[in-house]
């Protein structure tokens, strides 16, 4: 440290100097970065220059625009394989999975024909198939002490 000991008056001609050395403090109209959007027209604004021009480049268009584009390309609708009604989903996933699956809309689906399990009953024989199969299937408590609380214990 070269400087001479800081009197009052270096503090003041150092604190000046600052001032002038930060011009970004007041926000001028050079340091704001901002273009229109080719959609609505309204200012976006960047923080800086790269960015603006990155984004006339590609013909950014604004938040806003971006997300109603996204929103309207999406298509959540099919049409029931059965009665044509349209048929919404709230996402694009539930309707490529209800795609794969040929589902039908609700009112169909209630309809009883068109149950998976209408007309059908499990046979006396299916159902002792089922029993049976469970037979010599150790169940998962089998040799376990039931758990009791120590309060329990001591009373
Ligand atoms: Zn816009
Ligand atoms: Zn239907």
């Amino acid at each position: 440290m070269n400087k001479p000991t800081l009197g009052q008056n270096d503090t003041i001609i150092d604190t000046k100097i600052e001032s002038i050395k930060r011009p970004c403090n007041d926000i001028g109209k050079e340091k704001k970065w901002s273009r229109n959007c080719p959609k609505c027209s309204k200012e976006i604004i960047y923080k800086t220059k790269s960015q603006k021009t990155y984004s006339s480049k590609i013909n950014q268009i604004c938040k806003r625009c971006s997300y109603n584009s996204r929103m309207t390309s999406v298509v959540l609708d099919r049409y029931c394989p059965l009665c044509n009604k349209i048929i919404h989903y709230r996402s694009k996933f539930k309707r490529s999975h209800s795609e794969k699956k040929n589902t039908k809309c609700k009112s169909c689906c209630i309809k009883g024909e068109n149950h998976s399990m209408y007309g059908k009953h499990f046979s006396k024989d299916h159902r002792k198939k089922l029993s049976d199969s469970h037979i010599g299937q150790t169940p998962w408590n089998r040799g376990k002490t039931p758990f009791v609380r120590d309060e329990a214990k001591n009373k």
